[in-house]
């Protein structure tokens, strides 16, 4: 489902976030529904139109912070059975993140909790901080007005160096799915929405087989883990998504134990593979890696994010906790600047050597044999290509 953006908008924010996404943004989103879903604007699609409405921005405008606004301040309590329903838009703020929660979201009292120890979580793991001095923080929000039809009650807001997290409930249903970019993420997960949402509504209240009993925490995780890989460096997709996948299993498993309502998402949670196109040996694992499944038709790309997912589990298995960072680090320093919006091998290929060079000339090789060993990156599925 595509969802255009609304294009008669006049409000500054829409102009200079279509600017700003023409250069720093990029979908992210997961596959966790069938087919595609665009879900913020496409970068490539901007015109000339919209970037000239840069110079209308009204008089008086200024950039808020979120308690400057009319909506309330949500405080949780820390136990998850007092859940916290909103009925009108509201925010919550937590150090490192701002949560701007849409109407009809249904949020447990120990999700602050969870979420900040996520993040603290992904930090340690990734080697990276969430807000580095490094990248360049939007005055004001992000532009996400496209989920609010028309109104956009954030549009002014400034969050600074803080993650803004927003907390949409599909009551159309749009089919809308979580998504992330360097400057925040978008998490649409049905377990948080109203009873009122999934009662009424008959995509849910029909189909009882898509709520799970239980908060899969796995999701927030991997979104935030693109807001911080995002914010120290761009890389290719199965580098993007693979880290994505990887953290959303491991802080998971590391948490789970401290956090009771992450252990039960540890303990229900599906993680089941995506078929791939080929099955990964010591021979293919590097060309796979380079083609980085560009010719597989968009709505089947979910064999990078397994590809990845492992390729991630076996560099920490072999060189331990500062494994993103080295990258992260060497990346920069090779001055690799790949954005992907158009794939291209010469640049996928420094991201091959920059492994090879952190951890052996042989590390595709060797990746290859210990997926063969091990069975993972087996299961082969029938695949449309571009
Ligand atoms: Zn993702």
């Amino acid at each position: 489902m595509k969802i255009e953006p609304k294009t008669n908008s006049k409000k500054p924010l829409y102009a200079v976030g279509a600017a700003l996404l023409a250069t720093t943004t990029m979908l992210t989103g997961c596959l966790q529904t069938a087919g595609e879903a665009t879900i913020w604007e496409d970068p490539t699609t901007t015109t000339s139109e919209e970037v000239q409405i840069e110079g209308e921005i009204d008089e008086g405008f200024c950039v808020k912070a979120p308690n400057e606004l009319p909506y309330e301040e949500v405080k949780l309590d820390g136990i998850e059975e007092h859940h916290f329903v909103s009925t009108d838009y509201c925010y919550l703020e937590s150090e490192k993140y701002v949560l701007f929660i849409d109407k009809g979201i249904d949020i447990p009292g120990d999700f602050q909790v969870n979420v900040d120890a996520i993040i603290d979580e992904l930090e340690a793991e990734l080697g990276l901080s969430s807000c580095p001095d490094t990248y360049e923080y939007c005055e004001w929000m992000i532009n996400v007005s496209i989920y609010f039809d028309g109104e956009y009650p954030w549009y002014n807001v400034g969050v600074g160096t803080k993650i803004p997290i927003f907390l949409m409930a599909d009551d159309k249903p749009e089919g809308w799915i979580s998504s992330a970019t360097s400057e925040g993420a978008v998490i649409v997960i049905y377990e948080m929405f109203s009873e009122e949402i999934l009662n009424s509504v008959p995509y849910y209240r029909d189909n009882p087989s898509y709520i799970n009993d239980y908060l899969d925490y796995t999701d927030i995780a991997h979104e935030l883990t693109h807001v911080i890989t995002e914010r120290n460096h761009r890389t290719t997709e199965i580098i993007t998504e693979g880290i994505a996948e990887y953290m959303g299993y491991s802080v998971i498993e590391a948490l789970a134990d401290e956090y009771p309502s992450i252990g039960v998402a540890q303990e229900r949670r599906n993680l089941d593979d995506y078929s791939l196109p080929e099955k990964v040996n010591s021979e293919n694992a590097e060309r796979i890696f380079i083609e980085d499944y560009m010719t597989l038709s968009s709505a089947e790309r979910g064999a990078q994010y397994t590809y990845g997912k492992y390729l991630f589990m076996y560099l920490y298995e072999l060189n331990g906790s500062d494994t993103y960072k080295k990258l992260n680090d060497k990346i920069i320093e090779m001055g690799i600047n790949y954005d992907r919006m158009e794939y291209s091998e010469e640049e996928v290929n420094k991201f091959a050597t920059a492994i090879k060079e952190l951890f052996g000339e042989d590390v595709f090789e060797k990746f290859g044999e210990w997926c063969v060993e091990n069975d993972h990156l087996q299961t082969v599925g029938e695949m449309v290509t571009e």
